[in-house]
């Protein structure tokens, strides 16, 4: 008889957000959810995935809920309505609290999942922090490349935080996701605050391959919208310049109103 003891597996959840994703996503988490099960055995790890649907409009939910009641270690939470990836990722870090490690990444394959079983063997040597790294930004348009590589200058400037090249496609220990959930941020910026913390972090260069299902989910808007966000959680400069741009307006109205009354 085998009078080994029974060692539990340590577990790592991944943390896949998802919207209007109806083009691909099945054949997308198909292959993430068997490539990482094949590499379990070597680990010595139990994957756990946890599709986070953020207020989808398609049939992103029906078809992952339906995956998931025939994959095994699979869940869905569904958010109530559109919070943006942000949302989505603290919502799935929320859920994943059982587990001793947690990777967030994309359902597109952007995220390439074969990176995982490196991450995961990096995390096991005792760092808290795994982070991919793009060495190439792959088929982004040349103005979206200047827009983010301006948008990481100033990012850098303003908070003496480096972003370049970084993405939200990380592995964490159980202890940053607790810090992460504990801070006091209502509106996060994820890989800013991460890399804020300053826990120990190795990195892994990729190349960032096609979009599988579909063009990108995010509009010039909604950028726009996270740049602010986290320019304005990490420095109060933007905040200085509008109050700045405020008093001078108000003071220009009441000198021509002097001017006028007199
Ligand atoms: N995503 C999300 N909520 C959103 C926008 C995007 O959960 O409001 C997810 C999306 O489904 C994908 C990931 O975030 O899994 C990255 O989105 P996308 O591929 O469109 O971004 P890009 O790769 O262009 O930065
Ligand atoms: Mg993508």
């Amino acid at each position: 008889m085998d009078n080994k003891p029974l060692t539990k597996l340590k577990s790592v959840a991944v943390v896949i957000p998802m919207y209007n994703e109806e083009i691909g996503i099945i054949e997308n988490l198909t292959q993430i959810t068997q490539m990482l099960r094949s590499y379990e055995k070597t680990l010595k790890v139990s994957f756990a995935f946890i599709c986070v649907d953020d207020g989808s409009r398609d049939l992103t939910p029906s078809l992952v809920r339906d995956f998931c009641r025939h994959t095994y270690g699979c869940e869905l939470i569904s958010l109530t309505r559109n919070f943006g990836k942000e949302g989505a990722i603290e919502a799935g870090l929320v859920q994943a609290n059982a587990a001793d490690a947690i990777v967030v990444m994309d359902c597109d394959l952007q995220h390439p999942p074969e990176l995982v079983e490196s991450m995961v063997k990096l995390w096991q040597s005792g760092i808290d922090v795994v982070e991919a790294v793009k060495i190439d930004r792959g088929v982004e348009t040349r103005s979206y490349k200047r827009m983010a590589s301006l948008f990481y200058q100033l990012f850098g400037k303003l908070s003496g935080i480096d972003l370049k090249d970084r993405c939200d496609f990380k592995l964490l220990d159980a202890k940053v996701v607790r810090a992460y959930l504990n801070l006091n941020e209502k509106n996060r910026f994820f890989r800013g605050l991460i890399q804020w913390m300053g826990y120990p972090t190795a990195q892994i260069p990729f190349v960032v391959p096609e979009r599988k299902g579909g063009g990108t989910r995010w509009s010039v808007f909604r950028l726009f919208r996270l740049s602010v966000t986290a320019l304005t959680a990490f420095s109060s400069a933007p905040l200085q310049i509008v109050t700045v741009l405020g008093s001078s307006l108000s003071l220009s109205v009441l000198c021509l109103g002097f001017i006028l009354w007199y």
